[in-house]
């Protein structure tokens, strides 16, 4: 597979079940973004973790319903394989990975003590003898587990710039780059894959913002130029949590079962975005991010 020559947005779903009002929303605001601008927009199914059979081929399914229309085929993250692991070799290279021996429990106990943030790796593989290691390997593959591999970063935090929050700061942490069953983890993939696409645009949910610094950066290591980042506000339930399947009919399937038309999802998507259109193509026309409501859409499921 050859990689896209082109400038691209994208919309990246990941498998794990069917498609609520929420993704939708983001999936056509990421589709306008695109589309705007002029560039193509790809798709990327990332089905490398928590993958629910047959939910991609919904998934697009959904989206071809709402109107939306990519660019090639999409992507299956899981093909890419060989890149990924090429990528972890080249930042373990660059002197950029340690290895982590830690469970999730001595991680959980260490970040109790204080000082230290709730759930944040305090550090403690990172500056071990060879000795140290040679025994924390030993150890680990008694019980038939291999370490995992965690960022180590060369700066303490990195900046982004958002079209809708502006610049973000963040501290880099020593996240999980491998976890110990192997699995490359979505920080990393998410960067070589975008890359290989040619997207160049990054719309996605508010919920990634605070992870965009860490991506840049290891962006940056790679020698992949920074994408634009436009994070845009997810939708919640009445209670301000993020829209799940016990809040009632909230995705594609069930809204239209119920009695909605692709119509109707549009128009509420579009109504919610502060713009009167009942189609993508309608809403892509009437569309400025200007004029954009930017609040959390708390999403009332209909009765049917
Ligand atoms: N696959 C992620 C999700 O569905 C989105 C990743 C991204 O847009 O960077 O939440």
């Amino acid at each position: 597979m050859t990689p896209s020559p082109h400038f691209a947005g994208r919309f990246a779903p990941s498998p794990s079940g069917d498609m609520h009002i929420g993704n939708l929303r983001t999936a056509l605001l990421a589709w306008i973004w695109a589309r705007r601008s002029g560039r193509d927009f790809v798709l990327r199914v990332e089905d490398i973790d928590r993958v629910q059979e047959g939910a991609a081929e919904r998934q697009l399914e959904d989206l071809k319903t709402l109107g939306l229309d990519w660019d090639g085929d999409a992507l299956f993250q899981s093909t890419r394989h060989d890149a990924h692991v090429d990528a972890i070799n080249r930042l373990k290279d660059h002197g950029l990975l340690f290895e982590c021996y830690c469970s999730r429990k001595d991680i959980r106990e260490a970040a109790s003590a204080p000082h230290v943030l709730p759930g944040t790796y305090p550090g403690t593989c990172r500056h071990l003898s060879d000795a140290d290691r040679a025994r924390e390997r030993e150890r680990l593959a008694k019980n038939g587990r291999s370490p995992a591999l965690r960022l180590d970063p060369k700066v303490d935090e990195w900046t982004i710039r958002d079209a809708l929050f502006g610049e973000i700061s963040e501290p880099i942490d020593y996240v999980v780059l491998q976890r110990g069953d192997g699995t490359i983890a979505y920080n990393l993939v998410v960067v070589v894959d975008d890359d290989f696409q040619g997207v160049d645009q990054v719309v996605r949910a508010d919920d990634l913002l605070t992870s965009a610094p860490t991506q840049a950066y290891i962006a940056h290591e790679l020698g992949i130029a920074q994408p634009s980042y436009v994070h845009v506000p997810l939708v919640v339930n009445e209670g301000g949590d993020r829209l799940a399947k016990r809040d009632g009919a909230v995705t594609l399937r069930e809204l239209l079962d119920g009695g909605w038309t692709v119509e109707d999802v549009v128009g509420a998507i579009a109504g919610s975005l502060g713009f009167e259109a009942r189609t993508a193509a309608e809403l892509l026309e009437v569309f400025d991010p200007a004029a954009m409501n930017r609040d959390q859409w708390v999403f009332q499921p209909p009765q049917f």
